[in-house]
């Protein structure tokens, strides 16, 4: 395995767009109870478009609002970029080795629309699973991190780079199927 390369989590971006202001992009819905609030844009943007930059992360343990950004490390967001929440169709991608967040690829935002990332293309396995009510066809169920999913399922979502290598390393572990459940198909 390669040794891990060392990065400021501060400076880990290299494009030169300027960075939006979140507070004029990001809404927060704020609601009753746990996970019941979410955000919306406030902005229409087309497939790829940077949404955000995540310039006020700090190093954290992994906890219920953290994400992971290498195979061993988490951060904390610090922003209004925690509301956004989980879907397994989500118009958002949190890029956490450059640092953006940005819409999916396919994707585009309009005005209004509650905006989502998929949670295990950062997490491997999360502090706090939860059953996903996403509402989409592709829907998994029970979200728990990308550890707790089935390899051809797992690899038709847009993946960050740490989790690429963590499957890459189980399915070696596991020989040539790579299935977690064993089935051979
Ligand atoms: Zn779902």
């Amino acid at each position: 395995m390669a040794p891990s390369r060392e990065r400021s989590i501060f400076n880990g971006s290299t494009s030169d767009s300027p960075t939006p202001d979140l507070a004029s992009r990001l809404h927060v819905e704020r609601k009753e109870g746990d996970y019941a609030s979410y955000a919306t844009t406030k902005v229409d943007l087309p497939s790829g478009a940077l949404f955000a930059r995540i310039t006020t992360a700090t190093p954290t343990k992994k906890s219920w609002s953290s994400v992971q950004v290498g195979e061993d490390s988490h951060i904390e967001l610090n922003s209004e970029l925690v509301f956004i929440n989980h879907s397994c169709d989500p118009n958002l991608v949190f890029d956490m080795a450059k640092f953006e967040v940005r819409v999916h690829e396919g994707k585009e935002l309009k005005k209004g629309d509650n905006i989502t990332f998929f949670y295990p293309s950062s997490e491997w396995n999360m502090a706090q699973p939860f059953e996903c009510s996403c509402g989409s066809e592709k829907c998994l169920g029970t979200i728990k991190g990308a550890g707790q999913i089935e390899e051809e399922v797992i690899r038709r979502f847009w993946l960050n780079e740490h989790i690429v290598k963590m499957l890459d390393a189980r399915k070696t572990k596991n020989g040539t199927n790579g299935h977690a459940n064993g089935h051979a198909n």
